[in-house]
């Protein structure tokens, strides 16, 4: 079967790691995404992953904390999450490469963008853990960011606990409508809460496709790359 993308970037939060829980991480999911990727991979799909950290820590939930130290723990959160994803997806015998936006070189290779894109063009499997490495962004921004850098086709936003993007939060709201398309002025000026504004500023400037997607079945990443028609797509028109 034909794939629809060539070079994605799936964006995997924290909480999606810790298997419904909300903390901590979860080895059995961790796994389970593990395979999927190796799955997409093994059809020739060149992928990246940004990882979150709320599953430990968000910079902006401290009450009494200087906000910059914060987020470094935060951004700390990250690098433990994207070594778990790495040392999983070995062990099912991809080749990942974990590297760090905070420079840590006993524990990942640093950011350097020229060696991610070589390491996808060789098929390996490459996770950008630290977040852009700068306190006040976010993962989401993180994503959008190494999207545009590494020239992805589209940033899949892989959701917890909802299949896409509604008008409301389903869960709360009943008649709360599931949206197929939007843009990225849609999901701006609605104030659709499904990546921060700088993120999805980023990406409407440099017209990176989203995708977002529900991860509780992590098949639904290979349903997509496969071209099915499952969550919401932002884009340009
Ligand atoms: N963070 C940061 N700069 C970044 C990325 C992340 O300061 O570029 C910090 C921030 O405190 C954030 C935390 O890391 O709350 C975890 O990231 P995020 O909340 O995006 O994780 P997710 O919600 O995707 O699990």
């Amino acid at each position: 079967m034909d794939c629809k993308y060539n070079r994605v970037l799936l964006k995997i939060s924290g909480e999606a790691l810790s298997g419904g829980i909300g903390h901590g991480i979860d080895e059995k999911t961790i796994m389970s995404i593990a395979k999927v990727v190796k799955t997409v991979n093994d059809l020739g799909v060149q992928v990246a992953i940004v990882v979150g950290g709320g599953n430990f820590w968000r910079g902006a939930s401290a009450k009494d904390m200087d906000r910059t130290t914060s987020d470094y723990m935060g951004m700390l959160g990250t690098i433990i999450n994207g070594l778990a994803l790495q040392t999983h997806l070995e062990k099912i015998g991809v080749v990942a490469v974990a590297q760090t936006s905070i420079e840590m070189k006993q524990v990942a290779e640093p950011y350097i963008r020229r060696k991610a894109v070589k390491h996808l063009e060789t098929s390996k499997v490459v996770i950008f853990a630290g977040g852009t490495g700068n306190p006040y962004f976010s993962t989401d921004t993180t994503a959008a960011l190494r999207a545009a850098e590494i020239n992805a086709d589209i940033i899949l936003l892989a959701k917890n606990g909802v299949d896409g993007v509604y008008s409301a939060d389903p869960k709360k709201i009943k008649d709360a409508v599931k949206y197929d398309n939007l843009t990225y002025i849609d999901v701006l000026n609605k104030g659709l809460k499904i990546m921060d504004s700088t993120a999805t500023s980023l990406c409407m400037d440099n017209k990176i496709p989203i995708l977002v997607f529900g991860i509780e079945d992590p098949q639904n990443i290979e349903r997509i790359i496969h071209g099915e028609n499952i969550g919401t797509i932002i884009k340009e028109v």
